[in-house]
C-alpha cells in the first residue's frame, strides 16, 4: 500500500528520485556540457555562500523521503571537487526511507583513498562518465587534456575500494565520438561495468545542440549489434531510464538512454536540487522553485508541505514535446542542476 503522504504529480507520476547538485564547478570542460566558449575565466561561478550547506541538503532529503523519495544521486558539476562529500553521504544514508545513494562523476579525481572513504561513508554505486577509449577523442570531448587512463584508473580504484556497482556513461555526439561506440562496447564487454550510451541532449543554452548531432539509440544499437550481437531485456522497474540490452554471448548488458529519439517523460519520477537550493522538476526547466527561504525557517513540516505542493502541480514533459515547444526559451545549465 502507498504511504498516505507519498505524492504524485498532475500526470500521476510519483516522486521517487532526488538528484542533488553539490557544486556548479568542474575540472572538465566537456563540449556538450560546459564549453570553454562560455565556461571560461569570465564565467561567474557560484560563491561559497551561495551553495547550499550539507545541513540544508539533508533537510531536503528528510522532507522528500516521506513523499516517496528512495534514491538520492549526488552530481554537479563535478561532485568530487567537494572534499567533504563523505559527511553528506554518511548523513543521507541514515535518513529513514532512503534505500539508495549514488554519485555521477568523471572519476578523474577518484584516488583509491578517496574511493575507500566514500565507500566507508556508504556509497555503493557510482556512474562514471567516459566518452571515448582513445585519448585524442576523449581530450576533444573533455577539452582539458585529460587522458582515458585517468578515468579508467578512477574506475579501478572504485572497484578495488569495494564500490560494488559501477556503471559507465558515454554521451554520443555525431562526428565527434560516434566512432568510439564499438571500442567502448568492446572494452566493457565481459566486465562487471555496465556501459550506458546517452543521446546528446539539448540541455542548457551553451552546447549549440542540433538534432543532426544526435546519434539515435537505434543507430547505437545497430553499430554494436553488427560486431557484438545484442538482444533487448525487460526493464527492471517502472521509470528505468536506460533501455536494457544483453550480449547474446553472455558478455553482460548495456543500456541506451534515448531521451531525444524515444523520450520517457511518462515515467519520469526525478526532482533535481540545484547547488543553490532550488528544486527543478524537469531537466529542461527554465526556472526552479526556491527552497532556500523555506529552509531558513527551519520548519520540517513546512518544508515537506512546500515540496509536496511543488510536485503536485508538476506537468513537465519537455522531451515528449521538444519539437512543438519554442526551444529558444532559456533553460537551466546541466552543470548547475546536475545530470
Ligand atoms: N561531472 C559529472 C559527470 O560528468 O559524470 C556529473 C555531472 S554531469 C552534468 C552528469 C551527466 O550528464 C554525465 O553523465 C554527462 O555525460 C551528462 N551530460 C552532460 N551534458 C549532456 C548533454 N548535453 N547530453 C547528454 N548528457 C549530458
Ligand atoms: Fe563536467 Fe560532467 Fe559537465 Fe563534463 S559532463 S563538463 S565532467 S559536469
Ligand atoms: Fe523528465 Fe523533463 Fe526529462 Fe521528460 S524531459 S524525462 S519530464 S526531466
Amino acid at each position: 500500500m502507498q504511504n498516505p503522504s507519498t505524492v504524485v504529480d498532475k500526470l500521476y507520476r510519483p516522486l521517487h528520485d532526488l538528484r542533488v547538485s553539490v557544486t556548479d564547478r568542474c575540472n572538465f570542460r566537456c563540449v556538450y556540457c560546459m564549453p570553454k566558449s562560455v565556461f571560461n575565466k569570465d564565467y561567474k561561478f557560484l560563491n561559497r555562500d551561495e551553495i547550499l550547506s550539507w545541513d540544508h541538503i539533508v533537510d531536503v532529503v528528510k522532507a522528500a523521503a516521506p513523499l516517496g523519495v528512495r534514491k538520492v544521486r549526488l552530481t554537479g558539476g563535478e561532485p568530487l571537487i567537494r572534499n567533504d562529500l563523505e559527511e553528506l553521504i554518511d548523513r543521507i544514508v541514515s535518513v529513514d526511507g532512503i534505500t539508495d545513494i549514488s554519485m555521477t562523476t568523471n572519476a578523474a579525481l577518484l584516488t583509491r583513498k578517496r574511493a575507500e572513504s566514500l565507500n566507508q561513508a556508504g556509497l555503493k554505486r557510482i556512474n562514471v562518465s567516459l566518452d571515448a577509449m582513445d585519448d585524442k577523442t576523449f581530450r576533444a570531448m573533455n577539452d582539458m587534456n585529460v587522458d582515458v587512463s585517468s578515468v579508467l584508473t578512477g574506475i579501478d580504484n572504485a572497484v578495488a575500494a569495494g564500490i560494488e556497482n559501477v556503471k559507465v556513461n558515454m554521451v554520443v555526439k555525431k562526428g565527434l565520438n560516434d566512432h568510439s561506440i564499438l571500442p567502448m562496447a568492446q572494452h566493457f564487454h565481459g566486465t562487471n561495468q555496465t556501459l550506458r550510451f546517452i543521446e546528446f541532449m539539448d540541455v542548457g543554452n551553451s552546447n549549440a545542440w542540433d538534432l543532426t548531432d544526435v546519434v539515435t539509440s537505434q543507430q547505437i544499437a545497430d553499430a554494436i549489434n553488427q560486431e557484438l550481437p545484442i538482444e533487448p531485456v525487460e526493464a527492471n522497474y517502472r521509470g528505468e531510464v536506460a533501455k536494457r540490452w544483453r550480449y547474446v554471448d553472455g558478455g553482460g548488458e548495456i543500456g541506451i538512454i534515448s531521451s531525444v529519439s524515444d523520450p520517457f517523460c511518462g515515467d519520469c519520477s526525478r526532482a533535481r536540487l540545484s547547488a543553490t537550493g532550488s528544486i527543478y522538476t524537469c531537466l529542461f526547466a527554465s526556472e526552479g522553485h526556491d527552497l532556500r527561504s523555506v529552509l531558513e525557517k527551519n520548519d520540517a513540516q513546512l518544508l515537506e508541505n512546500h515540496l509536496k505542493r511543488i510536485w503536485q502541480v508538476r506537468e513537465d514533459r519537455y522531451s515528449e514535446t521538444r519539437t512543438q515547444v519554442v526551444t529558444l526559451r532559456p533553460k537551466v545549465e546541466m552543470s548547475f542542476i546536475g545530470g
